[in-house]
Formats: C-alpha cells, sequence, structure tokens
C-alpha cells in the first residue's frame, strides 16, 4: 500500500492510534523481557543489555541479583568477581565499570535507592534516556516511550516521523498516543520489531499491519515465505491474526529467538 505524501497530521495521528490498536490484540503477551524485581534490578539488567540478548542477560542475572542485592554491594564489588559474573553478556570490563559506579553514585547521592525521576536518573553512571525510560515505566509506572533500535525502524516504516534522533522521535510519538499508553506502545513495538518487523527481511505477508503500513512489500509478501520469517513460541499465533496458515510456520521459527 502506498500513502500520500500529504497525509495530514490528524490523519497521522488516527493511523498511528490504529497501528497501537492492531498491536494490542497483535502482541497480548507484550512485557519488559529483562526479568527483574525492583528497580535496581532492572537498572542493572538494562546496562547489561547493552549489546545483548535479553535472554542472555535473563540467564546471568539470576545469580549476580542473589550476590549483589543493594547498591552498597554494586559499590563494594570486587572487580574481578564481577567481571566473572557478567562476561556471558559481553564488554563486560566496561559494563563492570558502571555497575560498580552506579552502585557507588546510588549510594553517596540517593541514599542507595534508584530515584524515579528522569531528570535524576539520567545523571547515573551507565544510565542513558533510554534506560531511564524503560525504569520510569516498569519500575515506577511512570509513562515512558523508550526508543531503541527497533522502536526507531518501525517508526521510520510505518513512517509516522522523519526524526532521526531519539529524544525528538520520543516526542514525535509521544504526542500522538496518550500518556498512559506509552509503556505498554513501546513494549509491543519492540515486540513487533523482534518477532515480526525484522531489520533485514521483515515478514510482510504474515504481518498485521499491512493496511496501515506504508512500507508493505519491504519484505516477502507471499504467505509461506513470510510466515518462515515470525519468531518466537507465539510464532504461530501471529500468523493466524494475519490471516496466514499456522502450519505454515515451521518449527524453527517458533524455536527462534526474538533478537
Ligand atoms: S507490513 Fe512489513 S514493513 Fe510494515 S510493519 Fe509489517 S512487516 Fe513491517
Amino acid at each position: 500500500m502506498t500513502r500520500s505524501a500529504t497525509e495530514t497530521d490528524l490523519g497521522r495521528t488516527r493511523r498511528a492510534r490504529r497501528i497501537g490498536r492492531a498491536l494490542t490484540e497483535t502482541h497480548p503477551d507484550a512485557h519488559c523481557e529483562l526479568d527483574h524485581r525492583n528497580a535496581l534490578e532492572l537498572a542493572v539488567a538494562t546496562i547489561l543489555s547493552a549489546q545483548c540478548t535479553d535472554k542472555k542477560v535473563n540467564e546471568v542475572t539470576p545469580k549476580l541479583f542473589a550476590r549483589y542485592p543493594t547498591a552498597a554491594d554494586y559499590a563494594g564489588a570486587d572487580r574481578g568477581e564481577m567481571e566473572e559474573m557478567i562476561r556471558p553478556t559481553g564488554f563486560y570490563r566496561n559494563k563492570t565499570n558502571s555497575l560498580i559506579h552506579l552502585g557507588q553514585a546510588l549510594v553517596e547521592r540517593y541514599d542507595g535507592q534508584v530515584p524515579g525521576r528522569l531528570a535524576d536518573l539520567v545523571t547515573l553512571p551507565g544510565i542513558g534516556r533510554k534506560t531511564a525510560n524503560v525504569i520510569l515505566g516498569n519500575a515506577f509506572d511512570v509513562p515512558g516511550i523508550t526508543v531503541d533500535t527497533h522502536f526507531q525502524r518501525l517508526v521510520h516504516r510505518w513512517r509516522l516521523t522523519a526524526e532521526s534522533d531519539p529524544v525528538k522521535i520520543e516526542h514525535a510519538i509521544g504526542a500522538m498516543f496518550p500518556k498512559r499508553d506509552w509503556t505498554m506502545l513501546s513494549h509491543r513495538i519492540i515486540f513487533h520489531g523482534r518477532r515480526v518487523c525484522h531489520a533485514r527481511k521483515p515478514a510482510c505477508g504474515a504481518c498485521t499491519l499491512t493496511q496501515l503500513c506504508p512500507s508493505y512489500g519491504t519484505g516477502p509478501t507471499e504467505p509461506a515465505a513470510a510466515a518462515r520469517l515470525l519468531k518466537g513460541p507465539r510464532a504461530r499465533d501471529l500468523a493466524a491474526a494475519a490471516g496466514v496458515d499456522p502450519v505454515l510456520v515451521p518449527v524453527q521459527a517458533i524455536r527462534a529467538e526474538a533478537p
């Protein structure tokens, strides 16, 4: 489907909300994929997730969280021991630095607690605006839009904004949706990017957004070819939701880890 270059702002906002509703139906299981029980654990997991899959982070964190339950534990950690624990997540020296400095900053400035304000969070070592929004949305119930690589790619494919700066993207998309929806919208967009609308070969022929997406055809449109590209345990449900025969989804797709 081609979309007119003259789409009005109102028309674009309406289409964005339709996309939001379709994603709500497509991904009822959308959630923060980093396992955590509190704001500190989420901050730590988010730092570890840089250049690493959430699945790998989730394999490492149970032991890490048990060993370092408080900010003071991170502040006083033995560097070598921590490096070994988080080594599988990559860039483990830099990440160890960030975690120790994060613990120290929390102890020195925030009484060992993770603050619940964006302005405070972004002053902490290892925590940028994206991470801060993840923490606000998922540990403090403060609505936040998380502009990661999937989010950027998808809103560009949907031509909802031409901005390339993540903060400008955050504001542009935020203006189209009620604030209370921001956190879940972010999860759903990221879920769609990981399971359907991949960077290299999006599964256009097995996507629930074909009528709303001006980039339909970027990936294979033939149902069997597209069904093979779906990923994750709900791959067959995703095919069915898009009107594609679920048996076209191979077992490997269901087992495939969403990146
Ligand atoms: S139609 Fe294709 S490009 Fe558009 S959202 Fe679906 S998979 Fe992505």
